[in-house]
C-alpha cells in the first residue's frame, strides 16, 4: 500500500534486532487518516469472504482492527493481556510469546463474543515470527469460529510469520512487506494489496 510504505519511509525507525518503530503513526501516536486507508484497504481484500468478525490483539491491533471492522460492517473484539488469569470457563485462552517485550502472555476472549458460526479476520499490527497470529487463530478454534484470513499492516518478511501462516493453509494479506531492515535501512518486498 502506497501510502503506508511512503509514510514508514519517512517516519519509521529502525532500532537494533530487526526491530522497526512506527509510534508517530501506528503503535503510539495513531494517523486516523492512513488508518482509515488502511482499514478500508483490508476490507478490499476480504470483501467476498463473508467476514463475521474482525479480531485482534490489544494495544496496536485495535486501530487498524476496528477501521477495518467499520467497512466491513461487523464488530471487532480484541483478545486481552493479563497476567493474572486463571482459566475460566467463561474465557477462551491461550499464551502469546511476545517478539517486543519478550515475555509470554495469557490472551483471552469472552466466549460470548466468538462462536461457531463466526467467519473471522484477524488483524495485527506487525507479523514478525507469528506467535500473536496463532495465538488468536487458537481462540477462533476454541470457539469453533473459521479464520478466514490474516490481515497484516506491516510484515517483516524476513522471520518466519508468513510461513507459519501459510502453513497453517491461512491467506495472509501483508500492505506492506519488509524484506530487510539490515544497516539501519527498510528495503521492501512487493506488497499483497
Ligand atoms: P509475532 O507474534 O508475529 O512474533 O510479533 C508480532 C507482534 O509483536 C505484534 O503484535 C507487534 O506488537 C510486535 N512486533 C513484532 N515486531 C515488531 C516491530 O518490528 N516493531 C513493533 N513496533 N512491534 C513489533
Amino acid at each position: 500500500m502506497k501510502e503506508l510504505i511512503e509514510r514508514i519511509k519517512t517516519d519509521g525507525r529502525v532500532l537494533g534486532e530487526g526491530v522497526l518503530k512506527v509510534d508517530s503513526f501506528v503503535t503510539h501516536q495513531v494517523d486516523p487518516v492512513l488508518m482509515t486507508q488502511i482499514g478500508e484497504r483490508f476490507a478490499e481484500c476480504f470483501a467476498d469472504s463473508n467476514i463475521t468478525k474482525v479480531v485482534t490483539i490489544e494495544a496496536s491491533g485495535i486501530a487498524p482492527a476496528l477501521y477495518a471492522a467499520q467497512f466491513l460492517g461487523v464488530p471487532m473484539v480484541f483478545a486481552r493481556k493479563s497476567k493474572s488469569l486463571t482459566m475460566n470457563e467463561e474465557l477462551l485462552t491461550s499464551e502469546v510469546y511476545s517478539f517486543t517485550k519478550q515475555i509470554t502472555s495469557t490472551i483471552s476472549i469472552s466466549r460470548k463474543f466468538l462462536s461457531a458460526e463466526d467467519n473471522v479476520l484477524i488483524i495485527d499490527d506487525f507479523l514478525a515470527n507469528g506467535q500473536a497470529a496463532k495465538g488468536l487463530i487458537e481462540l477462533c478454534r476454541q470457539a469453533g469460529a473459521n479464520v478466514e484470513g490474516i490481515g497484516i499492516v506491516i510484515e517483516k518478511s524476513f522471520q518466519d510469520g508468513r510461513q507459519l501462516l501459510e502453513d497453517m493453509g491461512l491467506k495472509v494479506v501483508s500492505l506492506a512487506r519488509i524484506e530487510s531492515l539490515s544497516n539501519g535501512e527498510v528495503s521492501f518486498l512487493k506488497e499483497d494489496a
